[in-house]
């Protein structure tokens, strides 16, 4: 028997809709590329989408035509998202940091009809428009009185004279929910990227899910600047979640130093925030520094890559600021696992609490996981014993776009599909995953498995070092070991064997790294985390003492 209830679409048209009307007076401030700020609010972001999606349909784009963004968190790019995906195309956000060749790949593969930038990034689409021959028209994201010109780029618009060309009398289309809203690639540290195709339908569970109070715990009393790119897997679903709730926005655009975040903090009155930990290494030197404090900064989400213990601890003592460590991936939209403690916690010391928060948490509902071996049998949840991460649910990809790789799904004895995530990891008795490494990071030590991630967090936490790494090298008895590579705080002082010393009591002996090597900078990713491949091919020809 059928249940009675309507069925109305989850469309995201739907939910900026609901801020306009609801929350239509809240703020989208944004830092421009020109370096003013930018203020209108949710009834303008939303009456803009709508001008903007009924000229791109006058300018031929349908129902499932990808248009491409390379741009930084702003307005526009919120308008963007909405007019794209709310007429029924698919909003295609490119990670500029990513190599032009690589950048050209994906506009082909994805088919992408038209792309939109920020001024940054006119050099990339100066380099790439003659390789992208189904790109109609590249769309400059500026005032026109600031339309760069540029002889490379036929079909150059300025996004403001576009706009005006749509009427404010457009309406949402009702499309099935289960239409493709949004389209992100994996920053494809191995092979060719990979398209992960969001629906309405998961993007709106999953900006239901994100605001729930265990979750990223968003509301309408927020101020929320994420920090995370739009480029990388959406701001973590952000430009959704927020209006969803009603929450002020604060775009930081392209200045993501420490010193321009905090005097956007403490102007903006931002209470939350989202990152990855290399952006919160910068802020936290700044306002330490300048020896000051923040005013109404409360909570922040920290992830894609592990959150260094040290790096919650610092934001708790010295700023009072509550560290949500969370775990997903473009491929789960992306948000999987949030720590955040339980009742059953609250009795325990606090150290006992801080172990708990280094984890990479709780599933939120609508993720179900399971830590398998190497034969896909399930492995207990005890806290220690690590498998493979496979996870499923309504926001979690069934394929990636153009069927790429195949099928990627691995099947129960029920028949029901998992996507392996490529993670290694425990998950104890109350359900709290620990991330222990990639599986292509992880070292294999005499058949034994050592964390990277343990022990880079370890060393992190040594006052001489701004920064660690750990990789495998190899070994002619155990196969690999660890290596440990350091980047020193500036001025500071510290030795190879002082180094070492440090584990001390920390890990097993066994898990001690067997060298330490001093380099200036790591190799960072499109999108702030460490680059093993790139670090792994620089020590390609290092051995280890007496190996
Ligand atoms: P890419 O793999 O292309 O960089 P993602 O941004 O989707 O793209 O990265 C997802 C991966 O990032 C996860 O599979 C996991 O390895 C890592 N990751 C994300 N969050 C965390 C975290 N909190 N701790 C450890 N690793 C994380």
């Amino acid at each position: 028997m059928q249940g009675l209830m309507m069925d109305m679409p989850l469309l995201v048209s739907g939910i900026l809709q609901h801020a306009a009307r609801h929350y239509g007076d809240t703020e989208i401030v944004s830092r421009r590329v020109e370096g003013d700020l930018h203020r209108y609010t949710y009834a303008d972001c939303e009456r803009r989408s709508r001008q903007l999606a009924d000229a791109l349909s006058r300018d031929g784009v349908s129902i499932g035509d990808r248009v491409a963004t390379l741009a930084w968190n702003g307005y526009r790019h919120m308008e963007l998202y909405y007019a794209v995906g709310g007429m029924g195309a698919v909003i295609h956000t490119i990670n500029p940091r990513l190599h032009p060749e690589q950048i050209a790949w994906i506009v082909n593969h994805a088919g992408d009809v038209h792309l939109a930038f920020d001024l940054t990034f006119l050099p990339i689409v100066e380099a790439i428009a003659a390789h992208c021959p189904n790109v109609k028209s590249w769309i400059a994201m500026a005032d026109e009185d600031r339309q760069p010109a540029s002889a490379r780029v036929v079909n150059l618009v300025n996004y403001e004279t576009l706009l005006a060309r749509g009427s404010t009398d457009y309406r949402w289309p009702e499309i099935d929910e289960r239409s493709a809203a949004g389209l992100c690639y994996t920053s494809g540290t191995t092979g060719n990227p990979k398209g992960a195709m969001y629906t309405h339908r998961s993007t709106v569970l999953h900006a239901y899910a994100a605001a729930l109070p265990d979750a990223m715990g968003a509301s309408s009393r927020d101020c929320i600047l994420p920090v995370v790119p739009m480029f990388h897997v959406n701001a973590w679903g952000l430009p959704y979640t927020c209006p969803l709730v009603g929450a002020k926005i604060v775009f930081p655009g392209a200045q993501l130093d420490g010193k321009s975040l905090y005097e956007l903090f403490e102007s903006e009155g931002v209470t939350y925030s989202a990152g990855v930990p290399t952006v919160w290494l910068g802020l936290l030197q700044h306002v330490r520094q300048a020896g000051v404090k923040f005013s109404s900064f409360k909570r922040t989400v920290i992830g894609g890559s592990a959150c260094p213990p040290a790096m919650i601890r610092a934001f708790r003592d010295e700023f009072g600021v509550e560290v949500i460590h969370a775990w997903g991936m473009t491929e789960m939209s992306p948000l999987g696992t949030l720590c955040r403690l339980q009742n059953r916690h609250l009795r325990q010391s606090e150290a006992a609490q801080q172990k708990i928060l280094e984890k990479q948490g709780h599933v939120i509902f609508g993720v179900d996981m399971k830590i398998v071996d190497d034969e896909y049998r399930e492995l207990p949840w005890d806290g220690k014993t690590f498998g493979n991460l496979l996870v499923r649910g309504p926001w979690v990809i069934r394929e990636y776009f153009r069927g790429e790789g195949g099928d990627p799904l691995k099947y129960d004895a029920d028949g029901r599909g998992w996507f392996p995530t490529g993670d290694v990891a425990t998950i104890d008795a109350d359900g709290y995953m620990q991330i222990t490494d990639r599986s292509k990071d992880v070292i294999k030590s005499g058949g034994e498995w050592i964390s990277t991630i343990d022990l880079e967090n370890l060393a992190i936490g040594h006052p001489a070092v701004a920064n660690a790494a750990v990789i495998g090298v190899p070994h002619p008895k155990w196969d690999e070991r660890p290596l440990l590579v350091i980047v020193k705080k500036p001025g500071a002082e510290v030795t190879r064997d002082e180094l070492i010393a440090f584990y001390e009591g920390k890990v097993a002996r066994w898990w001690m790294p067997d060298d330490v090597q001093f380099v200036e900078s790591i190799p960072l990713g499109a999108t702030g985390k460490i680059l093993k491949t790139k670090l792994r091919e620089q020590f390609h020809d290092y051995r280890l003492p007496g190996a």
